[in-house]
């Protein structure tokens, strides 16, 4: 189908909650991807950081192929060696104990809102049931996450919210300590906020609120939908802190592109689910964990970690040499493969004429440029990004 046809139909039958640049993306291998009328583009985007062995890896193409003809689905009614092998893998990977799968970063965000309230109000008693988040942050759609989101923009139209959230600013203790009551019973944080315009967690923000959190036996969850699953170097942003939250989500480039997310959490917080506490009928499907498998395999076989790190730093030296002859380059900040470029304009007509040179990137919060693509990209892709983004800003000059 043309792409003309495609929006006309798209506007005819399905609901208009996105703006769509005006590009139907039909095959991709590696970091390209190529669009109906053919054409090819360098991939910066990863379908927003979900793409990360970028597109067409074989392990995971086989890996899917392989547990489809074995069996899709079963349902949570019995065991599932995939769901079993994948917590373990998850657990033996990061400071959890118990994970409990579910199809996306929302519902894994409401996941660990359940799992937190339960814990902490059976804990301490009910009025512990509130939680702080940060200003400028995304957590999902849902009405709790988007309750928990510190964005008055998500929250327009869908009122009335869930009570219990409130929200401090991050990098900023003080916010966050004069919002904490007896009835806080978890602080929620992204430790790069993605969605928010890449502002990074401060090392001594995440230290301080972690020892506040233990001293005063408030749960911290980290949302590391985006962050997590090697985006930053690691396998877990959280690492790079020197501090374990008490629970954490994921979802984003757990599947490589299957859909899956996971909530994570110590033994002691888990063991406040019992049977029919939670749950979800596609939650930990074979599929999904079978493909997770093959991410987490290829990311240890393949030592991507080292090869994020050392292009990440290659990518940040290339926004800053721009930044550095470019006056409207207001700002470059992140974390290895999740980086941003702040802008003293919109973002927006940058992104096409990037688009209209072959590479494809992403705005957030209007002004800011954000670089997530798969964590497979190389050199040569990073300079042809570079080479773009100078061409197009320079002729804004
Ligand atoms: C994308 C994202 C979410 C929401 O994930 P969905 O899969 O769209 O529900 C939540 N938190 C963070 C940090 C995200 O980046």
């Amino acid at each position: 189908m043309l792409t003309e046809e495609l929006e006309h139909d798209s506007s005819e039958y399905l609901m208009p909650t996105y703006a769509r640049l005006p590009i139907s993306i039909v095959r991709g291998q590696g970091c390209k991807v190529y669009d109906a009328e053919g054409r090819e583009y360098l991939d910066c985007v990863a379908g927003v950081a979900v793409n990360i062995l970028g597109h067409g890896h074989p392990d995971l193409v086989n890996a899917i192929e392989k547990q489809a003809r074995h069996l899709i689905h079963a349902s949570n009614l019995y065991y599932s060696e995939p769901q079993v092998r994948l917590a373990k893998k998850l657990a033996e990977l990061s400071f959890g104990d118990k994970v409990f799968f579910c199809n996306s970063g929302a519902e894994a965000n409401e996941a660990a809102i359940k799992l937190a309230r339960k814990y902490s109000t059976e804990t301490f008693g009910p009025e512990r049931c509130e939680f702080i988040t940060m200003h400028n942050s995304f957590h999902g759609r849902t009405l709790a996450t988007l309750t928990a989101t510190g964005q008055s923009k998500v929250h327009k139209g869908f009122a009335p919210l869930p009570v219990g959230f409130s929200y401090a600013t991050l990098n900023d203790l003080d916010s966050v300590k004069s919002l904490m009551t007896p009835r806080t019973a978890a602080i929620l944080v992204e430790p790069i906020q993605g969605e928010g315009g890449v502002v990074v967690a401060d090392q001594s923000f995440m230290k301080e609120l972690r020892a506040l959190c233990t001293e005063r036996q408030i749960l911290l969850i980290l949302d590391e939908i985006q962050t997590g699953i090697g985006r930053t170097g690691t396998m877990f942003a959280y690492e790079q802190y020197g501090i374990e939250p008490d629970i954490m989500t994921l979802a984003k480039g757990l599947g490589g592109g299957v859909p899956i997310g996971a909530c994570i959490a110590t033994d002691h917080v888990a063991q406040a689910f019992s049977p029919g506490s939670h749950g979800s009928t596609f939650g930990g499907n074979p599929l999904a964990c079978a493909a997770s498998l093959a991410v987490l395999r290829v990311i240890e076989d393949s030592q991507l970690l080292e090869k994020v790190q050392a292009i990440g730093s290659y990518l940040t030296k290339g926004l800053q040499e721009l930044q550095s002859r470019i006056p409207l380059i207001k700002d470059i900040r992140g974390i290895g493969l999740l980086q941003g470029m702040e802008l003293s304009i919109e973002g927006k007509s940058v992104v096409q004429d990037c688009q209209a040179r072959r590479v494809l990137i992403n705005c957030t919060v209007d002004r800011v440029l954000r670089f997530i693509p798969p964590l497979i990209i190389t050199q040569k892709d990073v300079d042809q990004l570079i080479g773009v983004l100078s061409a197009v800003l320079s002729k804004r000059l």
